[in-house]
């Protein structure tokens, strides 16, 4: 029997994810290390996020200025040439 503690379940499988597994927590949702997105997928969510100008972008919700948002994304990029584009920022749990 499995009484290790669930704390999130993955977004995109519904896979558990238990205490000390290793899991990437988005908005409002968890995602288990497979499904988990890269550096690259991030950077280019952010990136045409902060291009979007039709008002529906994400970025007004999570940073204060379009300034830090595109600091952001500059930061991204440097992560992306430091880590790897394939590189998964994970969290254990
Ligand atoms: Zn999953």
């Amino acid at each position: 029997m499995d009484d290790r503690v669930q704390l999130y379940v993955c977004e995109n499988c519904g896979r558990s994810i238990h205490e000390g597994e290793k899991y990437q927590p988005a908005d409002d949702a968890n995602f288990c290390e497979e499904h988990a997105a890269t550096l690259a997928d991030i950077l280019a969510f952010w990136e045409g996020d902060v291009a979007d100008q039709s008002g529906d972008a994400y970025w007004p919700d999570e940073f204060e200025s379009l300034e830090d948002a595109q600091e952001h994304v500059a930061e991204l990029r440097e992560r992306v040439a430091r880590d790897g584009a394939d590189f998964k920022p994970l969290r254990e749990a």
